[in-house]
């Protein structure tokens, strides 16, 4: 197989200009139809075809498959935030949403990759299937694309993420993961009623924030004395609501919301199962009752030892042992390409390229309105996911 990740030089200034077009047509969910307008432009430009689905904007391409054998997939989330952008870049998004995770930068090099294996189909030694999905951000497109037999006919399959996300030290080009790289991300809703009344006579009430604080204070029992202390599990409270702003009125109800994060599937399970027991029996106990709902779940995702090897095999080979940084943990931060890795084994890098914001010299992290990164490694980004489909190919460790 022709050397493509060094070919990808060549398609820098091409990289950059798709992804300013992008940048400044930002739009979230699941229906993108500015951006997945540009990327199909793109692609009858690079005389590919590609397959769409209904009820949202994702959409899929195969390159090679003229000699048989394996399919490949290469994955890039296409969808922003919805965040004012403050970044200073000529090219700033101005219509109220914000290309703030750098999932611009992904469609670009996707298309890059197109261009490069588009230009040498007839050596690949299987197919590879281009994954452009929406909705990352929420409400989640992996998922409803693998409903679609999407994934059906792929083998493995390869991602990628720009920035400093699984926290490296930001010094090399790569970062990845042997295992666990993301954690499984829901969200939770408790609502308590109890009974209001007269702040000064809380013996004839049910007082709900009086529940909501010993359910807060419960729940942190799940982490400290019921799961692994190296089996990382995160359950934060973020929002309290009750009560409306007075001195001397016990409300009626109270409403919690939190997420919670955690790696291993098992561990999953009985942490949900027992933030409802808890928060049930707690209410129950205080004489109050409450519901427990579950919405926008992320499963964890975790790397196959063979696809991280096969793709350790190409980046050693095309940036040098240097720029590669195995992380022996991943990070409680959720990503929706879980629903792929369930449903097959897969290597997801970070490409580390945060860069300072024009706007004051700082860097910022991602889903920040100051949010910027360094446009020169996309042709590295862009050549390695390329060269990893092309080499598996040649090469499936499964
Ligand atoms: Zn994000
Ligand atoms: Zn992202």
């Amino acid at each position: 197989m022709t050397d493509v990740f060094h070919e990808a030089r060549q398609l820098q200034e091409q990289l950059e200009s798709w992804y300013r077009d992008l940048h400044q047509i930002p739009e979230t969910g699941l229906i993108l139809p500015k951006t997945a307008a540009y990327v199909k432009e793109v692609l009858t430009g690079l005389g590919l075809t590609w397959q769409e689905y209904p009820g949202h904007s994702g959409l899929t391409v195969k390159i090679g498959g003229r000699h048989g054998g394996k399919t490949v997939a290469l994955r890039a989330d296409m969808d922003a935030l919805e965040i004012q952008e403050e970044s200073g870049l000529p090219f700033a998004s101005t219509n109220g949403k914000m290309h703030a995770c750098g999932h611009d930068t992904h469609t670009s090099m996707l298309l890059g990759a197109a261009k490069l294996l588009k230009e040498h189909e007839d050596e690949l030694a299987g197919t590879v299937k281009l994954i452009f999905q929406p909705g990352e951000e929420g409400p989640g497109g992996a998922e409803p694309m693998v409903k679609d037999g999407v994934i059906d006919d792929v083998d493995g399959i390869f991602a990628l993420h720009i920035g400093n996300t699984l926290g490296g030290t930001g010094e090399r080009t790569v970062d990845v993961t042997w295992a666990e790289t993301t954690a499984a991300d829901d969200q939770v809703i408790i609502e308590i009623t109890g009974l209001g009344g007269h702040g000064s006579t809380p013996h004839k009430c049910v007082d709900p924030v009086v529940v909501a604080a010993q359910i807060i204070n419960n729940l942190q029992y799940i982490v400290s004395r019921e799961t692994d202390p190296f089996d990382s599990v995160v359950i934060t409270i973020a929002s309290v609501e009750a009560g409306r702003g007075t001195f001397n009125v016990i409300p009626e109800t109270a409403t919690l919301k939190g997420t919670i994060r955690n790696v291993a599937p098992r561990t999953r399970d009985h942490v949900l199962d027992r933030i409802r027991e808890i928060a049930q029996a707690t209410a129950k106990m205080m004489n109050a009752s409450c519901t427990v709902d579950f919405v926008d779940g992320y499963p964890a995702l975790v790397n196959d030892r063979r696809m991280v090897q096969s793709f350790l095999d190409t980046a050693a080979r095309c940036l040098g042992e240097k720029e590669i940084n195995i992380l022996p943990h991943g990070e409680t931060g959720g990503e929706d390409a879980a629903f792929f890795f369930q449903e097959r084994p897969g290597c997801y890098f970070i490409l580390v390229c945060s860069a300072p914001c024009p706007a004051d010299g700082q860097v910022y992290g991602a889903h920040h309105p100051r949010f910027c990164i360094d446009p020169s490694v996309f042709w590295k980004g862009c050549g390695l996911m390329a060269q990893s489909a092309a080499d598996w190919l040649a090469n499936p460790t499964l």
